[in-house]
């Protein structure tokens, strides 16, 4: 094979670099015969997908000759039902993912040479896709303890050339959250010049009382963004897409670089159907936290070391190095998420299960305490 010119090469972006990749949760393929394999890397909706979406789909397969609809129009009507007519159509965007938002904000309001502040451990496409368009990335870690969020240090972080902040509460893969009292009092002192993008994909399994989303605050401050996504309660992960709501100038600006046919019709069409489909919602949450009940029991037997968590996922200190136990959950059919790479080093993150999942895990890791024992 012939190398590529120098010439092209000088048109390389400097900050594009191949090491910058994102790589997904791993799913499992069996190594034992008749072993069934359980995923729970990636956060996904243990129940499925919602039958109304199902059905969606099934009505839709004959117009896939067909181009999609052009914009989101359709869903931003079901999604203004859907949240009770509290903000107006114009306020939402949506797209081919809760990713392909942030990616999108990014490049709305980015220029090279910018910066942008997250906060450790967190969701790792922030930092992946901020990169892309030449921002520098600044780190204000949670805080060590319980992972809360370092307001404080987040302001004076600040400098003339912030443009973003990422916030998520529920935080990947931490399951913490940041308050009502903490998220006013950096609302309060953010400059309004600094667009806040908060990632609340996780909400529906929030109950912590004093646990906020961005819906009471998006017409008080109109640099706020709050990203949602079908990939998790809404069992949707395949077919990507989400959903974000703002200003509503601040939208119309974002629209302009939205792409026509972005979102597929089958994706389109389980979206709509998935939003009000309220009892596979109910469903789904009631799962989580019933699962959560039970597995909290069985670590604290156990002596698993777990983190407190708001979403459908805990953050676990193995007791043996994170590749081993990611190894060893794997021999056993199960498949779980180191989180090195998010900024939690030597932890793993998994997701929670069906009740025939976590019993799977909790068997093999009774196995594992045994085997070390040894
Ligand atoms: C899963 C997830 C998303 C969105 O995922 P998509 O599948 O791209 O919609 C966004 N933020 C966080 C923190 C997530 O964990």
């Amino acid at each position: 094979m012939k190398t590529i010119s120098k010439s092209i090469k000088s048109l390389f972006k400097p900050y594009l670099t191949v090491k910058n990749g994102y790589k997904g949760g791993k799913g499992i393929s069996s190594t034992k015969e008749n072993q069934k394999t359980y995923k729970l890397s990636s956060n996904e909706n243990p129940i499925g997908t919602s039958p109304r979406a199902l059905q969606a789909i099934k009505n839709a397969l004959n117009d896939l000759h067909l181009y999609p609809d052009a914009t989101d129009i359709r869903l931003r009507e079901e999604l203004v039902k859907s949240y009770n007519y509290q903000l107006d159509i114009n306020q939402f965007i949506c797209a081919s993912s809760g990713s392909e938002l942030i990616d999108l904000i990014i490049r709305a309001f980015i220029r090279e040479g910018d910066e942008v502040i997250v906060s450790t451990p967190c969701f790792v496409p922030y930092k992946m896709f901020s990169t892309w368009s030449g921002a520098t990335v600044i780190d204000v870690p949670l805080i060590k303890e319980n992972y809360a969020l370092d307001v404080n240090n987040i302001i004076n972080a600040v400098t003339n050339k912030t443009r973003i902040i990422f916030l998520t509460s529920p935080n990947n893969p931490t399951g913490s959250y940041i308050s009502k009292n903490k998220f006013e009092s950096l609302m309060q002192q953010l400059p309004p010049n600094v667009v806040v993008v908060f990632d609340e994909v996780y909400w529906h399994f929030a109950d912590a009382e004093n646990y906020v989303r961005a819906l009471n605050y998006v017409s008080k401050y109109p640099n706020l963004i709050a990203i949602n996504s079908f990939s998790k309660t809404y069992g949707l992960a395949s077919l990507r897409v989400g959903y974000s709501y703002m200003n509503i100038e601040v939208a119309a600006y974002l629209r302009q670089i939205c792409k026509p046919f972005l979102i597929t019709k089958l994706s389109l069409e389980a979206a709509i159907a998935s939003l009000t489909d309220f009892s596979f919602i109910k469903q789904t949450v009631d799962t989580i936290q019933s699962e959560k009940i039970y597995l909290e029991e069985q670590f604290d037997k156990l002596g698993i070391q777990y983190y407190p968590t708001q979403a459908n996922f805990y953050l676990i200190t193995p007791p043996t190095t994170s590749n081993e136990f990611v190894h060893f959950l794997a021999q056993e059919g199960i498949a779980i998420r180191p989180v090195d790479n998010f900024g939690a080093v030597g932890k793993v993150r998994i997701s929670i299960g069906t009740r025939d999942a976590n019993e799977a895990l909790v068997k093999a890791l009774k196995k594992l305490k045994i085997v070390s024992l040894n």
